[in-house]
This record gives C-alpha cells, structure tokens and sequence, in this order.
C-alpha cells in the first residue's frame, strides 16, 4: 500500500481524483478475478482455441453511462489485463436519432476516469457501415436475406407467438435480382421508411423468436453523428454487432443475460458471412442494485422531464453523477471486484457500494472541521487567540498539518447542544462540560434564546487547564467540532439520501406497467438538501473535485460549480457503516 505523499500548502494540491487513483494504482487492478467467464478464458487459452484474449466495451452512445455499465467495463477490461489482452472501446452506433457526439465523449471520458485504457482508437460500429451492406448483398446472393415489403404492423402480426409459428412474408421467396433491386432502391432513398426493411431468411417457425427471419436493415433518413448523411439504410444492432465483434477479431464477447436468445441468430450471421475464427458470446447477469435505478432510458427520463439537474446529478448512478458526488474509481472497481460475475440474477445491497466508496476514501482524504448547522458560542474567557495545529490525517503524519485559530467567536453544530439533553446525552447543555476538538473543555454557563424560546447562542467558559490534558478530578466524555465564527468560510453543503424511497425503484402497481411514468412516484422527494455552512478556513484554496472527511459529519467534495467565491460542496457519503462485509 503507497504512504499518500506529503501535502504541500496551500491547500491546491489537495487529494483530487490523481492522487485516489494513484493510491490504486500499486494495487491490484484488475477487477474480475476468478469467475467463469475467467474459467473459460483460461481454458480458451491452454487448449490453444484463442491466442490473443480480446474483449470489447460496445455501449450505444444514446445516453450516459451507469453503474451497470461500470460492471461491465470492470469485466471486459478486466479480463483483457488479467490473460495479457486488449480491450477495444466500441460505440454500437446504429441508431443515430439517440445518439449524440455529447454521449459519445461522455463514454470516453468515464471510461478513462474509471482508470481504463482500451486498445487503439475509439471505434465505431458506423465505420464498418459499407462492409456490413457489401455482406448484406452477399447474403442475398446466398439466399440468405431478402425484402420484406410488409408494413411493420404486418410484419409483428406475422412473426406468430410462441404458440404458433410465423407466416412467411409474400416477399420471402422473391428472387436474388429482385432483392438486390429492391435493395438498392432502399439504399437510394427510394422507399419510405418502413416500406421496406431487408430480413435474414432462416425459420418462420423457429422456437427461438430471433430466429423468425429477423430484421438486418431499415430504411431511416437521419443525420449520423459519424456518417453524416451518407446513408438511407442503417444495419439493426442485431445484425451489426456481431459482426463489428468479428472485424475487430474479439475472441470473447461478453454481455448481460438478456442477449442469451440472441446468441443463435449472433452465431448465425458471422457463419453466414464466412469468419474462419468466430467470436463467442457468453453471457452474464446484469448488475442490480437497491434503490438504484440502471436504466439508460428511465434515467433518460430523469433528465429530460429535468426531476435532476442534468446526467451529471450528485444522486445518479451514473458515472457522470457518481463522479460528481465525489465517489472514486478505486471504490467503483472494488465493489464490481466483491460483487462478482455469475450468471444468477440477484440485487445487490447498496451499501456495499458506499461500504467500497468509503474504503477508499478514508486512508487518503484530509480531515477538516465544517459546521452544517451553526449556532454561535461565545468562549467568555478566552484571554486571546489561540492559534491550534491539527494533522490533516491522524495516521498519515506525512499527510502534514493545518492551522486554525480559536476566537472568541465560534460557531458549533446546533445539534451538539440540548437544553433537555436525554440521559447519556455527551455533549453540550447547560452546566454541562465538553472538549473542543484540540483545544480546551469548555462549559455552558448561559443559553440565550429569542422571544419564542429558540436557542440563539451560547455563552461558555473554557477551563485554562485543560489544554492538551484531561481535567483534573472529573471525566469530560465528548469532543465537538467548531469553527471560528470569525474566521470560517461560509459555504453550501449539499446532503443526499437515496433518490428512490423503493428497494426497486422500477416496480409499479400491476394496473400502470404500461405508464412509463409510473416509476416517478417511488421518488424520495427529500433526496436533496442545501445548508448554509461553515467551514474552517484551510479550506479557502479547495478546488471541485477536491475530497475532504468534515470530520463527524462524513466524506465531502468539492462541486464542480464551486467557485472561490462561493464554495459548494457535496457530501459524498456519512460515515456511519452500517454494511458488514462477509
Ligand atoms: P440499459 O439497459 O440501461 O438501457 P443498455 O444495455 O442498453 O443499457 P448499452 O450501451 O447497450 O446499454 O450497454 C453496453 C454494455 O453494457 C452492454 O454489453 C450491456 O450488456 C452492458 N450493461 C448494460 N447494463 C448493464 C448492467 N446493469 N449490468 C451489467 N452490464 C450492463
Ligand atoms: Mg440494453
């Protein structure tokens, strides 16, 4: 494990994202260990099936990555690094009315956050475009695909159920000219779209409903963020990525249990095609996690119906929002190592994500006071200022220290006081005694309040004995943090609590699964709150992204909108652990 390297002051140099990373860096990184895709690898391997692992990350840039995503980047770059691969950076982008070059650098960005590097340049299913519709003729020349001129109403009705078996299409026998005219009449602009679509000709009858004959091609006349306007057709994901994985000479192609039924037509195509070394697709259960929602297009939702500030909101799972609220990449990649791959289904307890964030926080974020809720006390006698070195870490001395200054004036947290403390209540009330973190115990002698008997300031003696020693002849239990009223910095704190008030944040009453807005009720409408705080000054030079433990009060950062002129921060995470990991 690295000693975090001394701090120089000011603070500018602060812990930020680099130096949480570096702290990884010297650790193990790989975050897929023993699994069975491993397993199969491994035996790929030996058995001399596969000489090179390549793997690929191939998200749809219609959207911002997620949590789940993040599983699935810890797995492919993870098994690329662990058998001496590579792993490629793949955008599937076959649906240009989703997608934007915004999600596309967002991708990019978050995966190299996350403290991966894929092999080569970005690539990009829509560069492969021409040689997918040269193999869409070959396969019309092999009778293998024809045009299906059916409307899509037609074509649904016609795909049968799993009862009964489909209907072919009156086109599905048309011969090969006729399809490589009507083909190229789809690729010209001359049909409509969804006048005519180009289907592989395999079973209308099959069980495996992928199997019916499914869709390769349809007409669409939209702008692509890569091709521009080039094309009238676009390839269908399903017919595009297995064969981007061939190109690319990917050896295991990993993906979430939902494309188990389409490994048949997966494998179908690039033996069409004629790959002498197929890709092989294996499958793995998605990640899911309580009270955490990990679909792109109901967080698409979020942001679009602006219920969160944008794809970067401190209370999304998304890498974006995660990054911001000031969770690490070593966290994200441990709790992927602890979760596992497998191929069961389950939900995963979110606070083994916060027990991971917290992990990695703790032995190399800074230390500091801020006061969330100030009340102000007044230290009777303090003869002057007392000026107080503090370690900016108690175990890392090299961490260095920070100055404060006892004044007079100070502000400490409204709940450290009570006017009827509850019995066992350790801290301030009146009479009672208290040690102000490193410096002396104090008393409350006097409590003012206003007219409707709220507490409005303290009035507190300090015992000049007191200062690093214990009292003489009586125990003083609790220790407080302040802040010097006159020389700490207001700032806005920002508090989270689950976005969703449900385990599942997707389920909805049986009567409204067909209102994709359904979900919107299982919100927390309390998952935000803004204080108006005070920070001890040390913090004067924090820059976004900055991380701080504000000690009792949890993990903080520094938020990207943070100026010096009006500091914010997010709370990261409380420090309560209420996880046990097994
Ligand atoms: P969503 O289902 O949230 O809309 P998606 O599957 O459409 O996401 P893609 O961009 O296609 O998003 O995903 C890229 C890769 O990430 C795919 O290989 C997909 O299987 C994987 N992935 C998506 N969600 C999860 C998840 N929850 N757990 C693990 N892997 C996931
Ligand atoms: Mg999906």
């Amino acid at each position: 494990m690295n000693q975090p390297k001394p701090l120089p002051s000011p603070a500018t140099a602060l812990p930020s994202d680099s130096q949480a990373q570096q702290t990884v860096q010297a650790e193990d990184k790989s975050t897929a260990g023993a699994n069975f895709i491993a397993g199969i690898i491994a035996d790929d391997l030996a058995a001399g099936r596969v000489q090179q692992v390549v793997t690929r990350f191939p998200p749809e840039p219609n959207g911002y990555l997620h949590l789940g995503h993040v599983k699935s980047i810890c797995l492919n770059f993870g098994m690329a690094d662990q058998y001496g691969g590579v792993c490629h950076l793949r955008m599937d982008d076959t649906n240009p009315e989703a997608e934007t070059p915004e999600f596309v650098e967002n991708i990019q960005r978050d995966v190299q956050w996350l403290g991966f590097e894929w092999d080569g340049a970005t690539r990009y299913a829509s560069s492969y475009f021409q040689q997918l519709y040269d193999w869409a003729i070959q396969l019309i020349q092999q009778g293998d695909a024809y045009v299906d001129l059916q409307t899509p109403e037609q074509i649904r009705e016609n795909r049968g159920n799993f009862r009964q078996a489909g209907t072919p299409s009156p086109q599905r026998d048309a011969s090969v000219e006729e399809n490589l005219a009507r083909f190229a009449q789809m690729k010209a602009g001359e049909f409509a779209p969804g006048a005519a679509v180009l289907r592989a000709k395999i079973d209308m009858a099959s069980r495996n409903m992928n199997m019916r004959d499914p869709v390769l091609y349809r007409v669409l006349k939209a702008h692509h963020h890569q091709t521009g306007d080039a094309w009238n057709i676009y390839p269908m994901y399903d017919y595009a990525h297995p064969l981007s994985d061939a190109i690319e000479g990917i050896s295991h192609s990993l993906c979430t249990l939902e494309f188990e039924d389409h490994r048949a037509f997966y494998d179908w195509v690039i033996e069409k095609v004629g790959f002498a070394k197929p890709p092989r697709q294996y499958e793995f259960a998605r990640l899911n996690v309580d009270y955490t929602l990990t679909s792109k297009r109901k967080l698409k939702r979020l942001v679009d119906e602006k219920i969160v500030s944008g794809w970067d909101d401190p209370r999304l799972p998304t890498v974006a929002g995660m990054r911001r609220r000031g969770f690490t990449p070593a966290g994200l990649r441990d709790f992927c190592q602890r979760v596992g791959v497998s191929k069961a289904d389950g939900v995963v307890d979110v606070g083994l994500l916060e027990f991971c964030i917290r992990q990695s926080l703790d032995p190399v974020v800074p230390r500091a006071m801020a006061v969330l809720e100030p009340l102000q006390v007044t230290l009777t006698n303090l003869p002057a200022d007392l000026s107080v070195t503090q370690p900016r870490h108690p175990h890392h001395e090299a961490m260095g220290t920070r100055e404060l200054t006892l004044t007079r004036q100070i502000f400490i947290e409204r709940s450290d006081f009570e006017l009827a403390p509850p019995k066992g209540f350790k801290r301030l009330s009146p009479g009672a005694e208290v040690r102000l973190r490193g410096t002396y115990v104090i008393r409350c002698d006097e409590v003012q309040t206003d007219e409707q008997g709220q507490v409005t300031g303290l009035l507190c003696s300090i015992d000049p004995e007191t200062l690093g020693r214990n009292p003489e002849g009586r125990k003083v239990k609790g220790v407080i943090h302040w802040v010097s009223a006159e020389q700490g910095l207001p700032a806005e704190v920002r508090l989270y609590a689950p976005l969703f008030q449900t385990a599942d944040p997707e389920a909805v009453p049986p009567d409204q699964a067909d209102n994709a807005n359904a979900f919107l009720q299982n919100l927390n409408p309390d998952s935000l709150q803004c204080r108006q705080a005070i920070l001890e000054p040390s913090l004067r030079d924090a820059v976004p992204g900055d991380r701080f433990q504000f000690e009792r009060q949890g993990y903080f950062v520094v938020d990207t909108d943070s100026t010096p002129e009006r500091l914010i921060f997010n709370r990261i995470l409380d420090l309560k652990d209420s996880y046990k990991p097994s």
